[in-house]
């Protein structure tokens, strides 16, 4: 079955509405025809395509790399994503309270259900360790906190690790790109005055798909929360300002006004049209699939990508026409390389993976582990447990919910803070900083994990970063109150390692590409990392005795006030896990510092491999991730526009200096870069003819030839240079424009469990889940709901 009608494909190629002029949208655009957006499981649809990008993974990175590649309406965007699109756990990941109760992190579809080796310096014991598995990625499932690092370690990337980076990834760049991602809701004067939130609207985006905002019910012991941080001396501010240090109540990914998460999903997909934008659900990429020729530079040249749905389920593949982009996360994407042969030689080799590439890739694991200490409150005290333990009350509040989106489903954890060195150890901050013997840790780590001595040089200049950090006000611990505590009358102070030492590894467990790989975080494996822990021990309980929270919380019940010392350790070793942040497997770092990837976020030794996720993260942070994490594909996906300008792509056809991409040098770090490159040949990659989606499957013979003569002649063209629409699209900035703060009707929801949620109104199926690509044209208008209307761009 066809897409679309051939004979109308190419009347639509030929007569260009004057509208696309305008907007600058491509009308020479051979795909635009010929693909039409889709969320689909329909692998066969899609199987022995050719797309432009192919990306693997829907998760943060790879939703806001895919979505912001196909704002260029002349290339074709496919993103694979192993787990659903989320229609079948609606209230589950929309609901915020019920991400926490109810949550499909743990032990469903929507979670990769991991769990680490066995942690030798922590219990001995295996640790669960989840992951979003579903479009939107961890982010559709996690705990919805929001916050960046401090600029001081965001420009630590380019000033330390990364001093020769042809791109700048600095603060200025980072906090322009997560601002880019997001619109803030600011909260009621009301809620802002109760709960003293520290709210600068200027560190934070206006106009981005993403929503941030707080919480619409605010449990009331929230009020004690930056009180208590003010009596201890500490700085209250809000922590996207580029300083986290002290006290806050952060934002969630959240769209306040319809008390709903926020993700990559619900932002950067629901509401795009992009009709170049192929997502295919159910299907998880296997291998990446290389040419036997390499580039002229030696460089491995990706041609595709195998994928298939289950262990022992038909394998398909597409072709990747440019570029191949890796988004699996930090767990999945060093996984993927390796069993696509590209990862340290021994390991692949002595799991039966021929070697392509022998990187450090699934080396330098870095995590925050977390820990958790449970009080008791004084009667009365509001929290979690009653709705973990009343089942009326939490039928009440979903009915509220139902009603106008309020009540305490609305409710998640948002007091946060982050503390020093020097706040948690007071006078003996410096003798335990100097203490640290960088060299004769490197070689202890060095051997429980065959470190490769790339990997160790870099580890000297991140140690060395850590130690001047703890002299500083650089967060080491980040402390939370989770209103969660195991009966009513009982809360939980978490503590979480920011900066740990400790280093860990991914690597693939054979080569069955449905084997979860052995993840080991090796949490404690550097004695440091439990002395801070023990010292930020002593903080949470100073903090649970300051007043006000002091007032309200009794004792501890949890290991209990007698814990010290080694007892201490021994509770918090067994009983710690991961605070969810893992990244650094495949690091933006010098490839002589253990580097995969290089600051184009292209991997070494490949012409056209690229990793947009957090795992290029090259060392932790003190923030969640997921802020970071927006930034790295924002800013990623314009390093990657940048780069495939004709004008980057082939210098000597550049006729005026506007076009190169002044990233390139080293005073200047934004990507600018100008048109997309024509979708006919690149450097050094397939030369394969292009036909889009939906073409092939049942074409007649004539009508196949004459399609195909047509699309050469606009081809030819093409090869001419750029259409001057082309090139204003890019130059005028108007890719910050694609996405407006024009979410007020985007998100109507009704019944829970509803399709109306998902902004998909289908035609023939009327499951998301089982649209066909072809069933595309038929669906619903965007410019019925949505923001884009498909008639302003010359398309149906
Ligand atoms: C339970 C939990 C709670 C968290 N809480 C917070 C929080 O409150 N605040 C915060 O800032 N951060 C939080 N995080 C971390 C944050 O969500 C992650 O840092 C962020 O999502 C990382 O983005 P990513 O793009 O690297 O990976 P992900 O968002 O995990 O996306 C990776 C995607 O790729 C898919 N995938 C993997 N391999 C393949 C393959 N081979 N083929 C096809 N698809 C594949 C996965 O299914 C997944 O959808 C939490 C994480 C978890 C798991």
């Amino acid at each position: 079955m066809l897409a679309l009608p051939t004979a109308l494909a190419i009347a639509a190629l030929a007569a260009p509405a004057a509208a696309d002029m305008a907007s600058g949208y491509n009308v020479h655009n051979p795909h635009r025809r010929l693909v039409q957006r889709a969320v689909t499981t329909d692998a066969a649809s899609v199987a022995k395509q050719t797309f432009d990008f192919v990306v693997i993974g829907g998760g943060i990175g790879g939703l806001v790399a895919g979505a912001r590649l196909a704002e260029w309406s002349n290339q074709t965007v496919l993103i694979l994503e192993a787990g659903g699109d989320g229609s079948d756990v609606v209230q589950a990941q929309t609901i915020p309270g019920y991400t926490y109760h109810h949550g499909v992190a743990f032990g469903s579809p929507y979670g990769w259900n991991y769990t680490t080796n066995v942690q030798a310096e922590a219990g001995n014991a295996v640790k669960a360790y989840p992951l979003g598995r579903g479009l939107g990625g961890s982010g559709a499932v996690n705990g919805m906190f929001w916050g960046k690092a401090s600029a001081v370690e965001y420009n630590s990337w380019s000033e330390t690790l990364f001093p020769d980076g042809k791109y700048k990834w600095n603060w200025d760049n980072m906090d322009a790109a997560i601002k880019k991602a997001t619109t803030l809701q600011q909260p009621a004067q009301e809620q802002k005055d109760q709960f003293q939130i520290p709210v600068d609207p200027s560190a934070h985006g206006s106009s981005g798909p993403l929503q941030i905002g707080w919480s619409k019910y605010m449990y009331p012991i929230l009020a004690n929360w930056i009180p208590t941080w003010r009596t201890l001396g500490l700085p209250i501010s809000d922590h996207s300002a580029g300083d986290p240090h002290g006290g806050t109540i952060v934002p969630s990914t959240m769209d306040a006004a319809q008390g709903a998460r926020s993700d990559s999903r619900t932002g950067y997909i629901d509401n795009n049209n992009s009709p170049n934008l192929v997502v295919l659900t159910g299907h998880q990429g296997t291998k990446i699939i290389f040419s036997d020729k390499k580039d002229k530079n030696g460089n491995l040249v990706a041609t595709g990508v195998q994928f298939a749905a289950a262990d022992g389920a038909t394998t398909y593949s597409v072709t990747a026409n440019k570029e191949v982009i890796v988004s699996g996360g930090t767990i999945h994407s060093p996984k993927l390389l390796q069993l696509s042969g590209i990862g340290p030689k021994a390991h692949l080799e002595s799991q039966g993976v021929t070697s392509l590439l022998d990187l450090p890739v699934g080396f330098n694991l870095q995590d925050h582990v977390s820990t958790s200490v449970v009080f008791n409150t004084v009667e009365g005290v509001e929290t979690w447990g009653e709705l973990s333990t009343n089942p009326e009350l939490a039928a009440a509040e979903l009915a509220k919910w139902n009603a106008d989106r309020s009540g305490k489903w609305t409710y998640v954890n948002e007091a946060t803070g982050y503390v020093s060195m020097a706040d948690i150890a007071g006078d003996a901050a410096n003798s335990i900083t100097d203490s640290i013997d960088e060299a004769s840790l490197i070689a202890q780590l060095s051997g429980r994990h065959n470190i490769p001595t790339s990997v160790q040089k870099g580890m000297a200049t991140q140690f060395a970063l850590q130690k001047k950090w703890m002299k500083t006000n650089i967060g080491q611990i980040e402390i939370i109150l989770h209103m969660w505590g195991p009966t009513p009358n009982s809360l939980v102070l978490q503590c979480a390692l920011q900066h740990p030492f400790s280093r860990g590894t991914v690597m693939i467990n054979g080569t069955n590409p449905f084997n979860m790989p052995v993840i080991n975080p090796d949490y404690f494996s550097a004695s440091a990392d439990a002395t801070m822990m023990e010292h930020a021990h002593g903080f949470l309980r100073t903090f649970a005795t300051t007043k006000p929270m002091g007032d309200v919380v009794t004792i501890e019940i949890s290991p209990g006030a007698n814990f010290t010392g080694a007892a201490l350790q021994e509770y918090f070793r067994t009983g710690s896990g991961t605070e969810y942040h893992p990244l650094g497997t495949c690091a933006m770092l010098p490839q002589a510092d253990g580097g995969v990837v290089d600051t184009n976020l292209k991997i070494y030794g490949t012409a056209n491999v690229r990793v947009v996720d957090s795992s290029v993260i090259p060392m932790h942070i003190s923030s969640h991730t997921m802020g970071t994490t927006y930034g790295v594909a924002e800013f990623g996906a314009d390093i990657i526009k940048a780069e495939n300008t004709k004008d980057f792509l082939n210098p000597s056809s550049s006729s005026s200096g506007t076009t190169k991409p002044t990233g390139a040098t080293t005073d200047s770090s934004k990507p600018t870069g100008a048109a997309p490159a024509s979708t006919g040949e690149s450097a050094g990659m397939s030369t394969g003819a292009k036909i889009g989606v939906g073409v092939g499957v049942g074409i007649g013979g004539a009508a196949l030839l004459g399609a195909i003569l047509f699309f050469m002649c606009h081809r030819k063209k093409d090869k001419g240079g750029p259409a001057a629409t082309d090139k204003t699209w890019y130059e005028n900035g108007q890719q910050n424009n694609q996405w407006s703060n024009d979410r007020g009707e985007a998100y109507p929801m009704h019944a829970a469990g509803g399709n109306s949620f998902h902004q998909r109104s289908l035609s023939h199926s009327g499951s998301v889940s089982t649209m066909a690509t072809a069933d595309l044209p038929a669906a619903r208008r965007y410019d019925e709901g949505g923001r884009y209307s498909n008639d302003s761009r010359g398309v149906l």
